[in-house]
């Protein structure tokens, strides 16, 4: 989609040779280890010979292994942490195995390599419309992503390794391996039951949004009507105690304007937005206003940007809401055509919305996105802001940010605005994990 299949070949640069390097030794275990019961394994084998023939060149320790001031050293030396990506749908729902290439989607191992990704929080993803406000339909939806979570570290722990605090997240970057970790987007699969926090804890979560676009009994969505007047009421400051209690992140991420401020009223440490963008730029309800951010801020967390065209560019949103209305009909056909769940026409629906959207509006660039990060600096400072693509949750990217593969060149462009390198490794991952670690921190007590 939207020719990333060409980007695949120009992969195997230079670039990425010390990260594949640095993953020699698990590469070699993982030949012995390999799991007989793994499906899709055709993909899965594509790049384990171009790891073994380029590990034959050794890391130097020192200087040189440290690299330039260039961007793209500046770029590799950072723990970097994308705090939002949709991918595990396309695992759960179409078998994608993203321990290989992946054609369909924006993020997938190779690419996190060359892109310099060193974890990944998928977002557990459970779609109201098809499966519930709550109820066993919305758990299970939740549990069979989480598995699948997990069974990427417990099926190739060559490459993966399940992260669920910042040391790991440490950990996984100085042995080379790519971190998953888990946030839950939207309270759904809590079902309204307070002991579901503990139990999503134990199985990886670490950061939970109260809401996606449908507001719940307990909180108001930024994406629906009920949402205008509606907070959190008892029951959701509980759940935001009991994430307080645990360790768990509170994420703003899709939340209404009340409850917003109730939760950072109630919460007692950092809070987080994992995929936000400023009003002050693009006034659209998913982005947070300058108060906001000054809030957020001061709790000790982090706004992560998110790479959404309608959530960076003024005007882009009308534009696409215009043309939503005339390809509707071609949208509705391949939901009927696609044969499969609910969550399989759901999927083919957005890449005809994913095709049109490429063909017929203009995108920003990341220039546009790191305005957005510009803009929180001079608000609030450094220390608060981070990244948070949205890859594989949205039907369009900027134009020079269309895959994981993309990620240096955010850091070439935030250089060539000024900022150090100290400055772009807080950005790039420092600041998440400081919030992670602050977290943990005050559940301990
Ligand atoms: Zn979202």
């Amino acid at each position: 989609m939207n020719g990333r299949a060409d980007l695949r070949r120009a992969a195997r640069a230079p670039a990425c040779a010390l990260l594949l390097a640095l993953s020699l030794n698990g590469c070699q275990m993982s030949e012995s280890n390999s799991n007989a019961n793994e499906t899709n394994a055709p993909r899965a084998s594509n790049d384990a010979p171009s790891a073994t023939v380029e590990t034959a060149a050794p890391v130097v320790a020192g200087e040189s292994a440290r690299g330039g001031d260039d961007p793209a050293s500046v770029h590799r030396r950072a723990v970097a942490i994308d705090m939002h990506a949709d991918t595990v749908q396309f695992i759960v729902d179409e078998g994608a195995d993203i321990n290989g290439r992946v054609a369909t989607t924006h993020l997938d191992a190779p690419r996190m390599r060359e892109g310099g990704l060193d974890a990944q929080f998928f977002s557990i993803w459970v779609e109201p419309p098809l499966y519930g406000l709550k109820g066993e339909r919305a758990v299970a939806r939740a549990g069979e992503q989480i598995a699948a979570v997990r069974a990427l570290a417990e099926n190739h722990p060559e490459t993966w390794t399940l992260a669920v605090s910042a040391a790991g997240i440490r950990r996984a970057a100085a042995e080379g391996k790519l971190a998953a970790l888990i946030g839950l987007e939207g309270g759904y699969a809590l079902d309204e039951k307070l002991e579901s926090i503990e139990r999503y804890y134990k199985v990886g979560v670490r950061y939970i949004s109260p809401t996606w676009t449908s507001s719940l009994s307990w909180a108001g969505s930024s994406g629906d009507t009920a949402g205008e007047t509606r907070g959190l009421n008892d029951f959701g400051r509980k759940v935001i105690r009991e994430m307080n209690r645990l360790g768990i992140m509170v994420d703003v991420s899709h939340v209404s304007d009340k409850t917003f401020w109730d939760i950072v009223e109630t919460s007692n440490a950092p809070v987080i937005a994992s995929h936000s963008n400023c009003r002050a730029i693009a006034n659209v309800a998913r982005n947070l206003t300058d108060e906001q951010i000054q809030a957020i801020a001061k709790t000790g967390g982090v706004v992560c940007v998110v790479f959404y065209p309608g959530f960076l560019e003024p005007g882009w949103k009308e534009r696409k809401d215009a043309l939503d209305v005339e390809i509707a009909t071609l949208v509705e056909e391949a939901g009927r055509e696609a044969e499969g769940s609910g969550s399989v026409k759901r999927i083919a629906r957005d890449r005809v919305r994913e095709r049109e959207y490429a063909r017929r509006l203009s995108m920003p660039t990341v220039a546009r996105l790191v305005d957005h990060i510009d803009h929180i600096v001079h608000l609030v400072g450094v220390e608060h802001v981070g990244i948070g693509s949205d890859f594989d949750g949205i039907q369009a990217t900027p134009s020079d940010l269309t895959s994981v593969a993309d990620l240096p060149k955010l850091t070439a462009e935030l250089i060539r605005r000024g900022y150090t390198e100290e400055d772009v490794a807080k950005i790039l991952g420092g600041n998440v994990l400081r919030v992670l670690e602050q977290v943990e921190r005050s559940a301990a007590r």
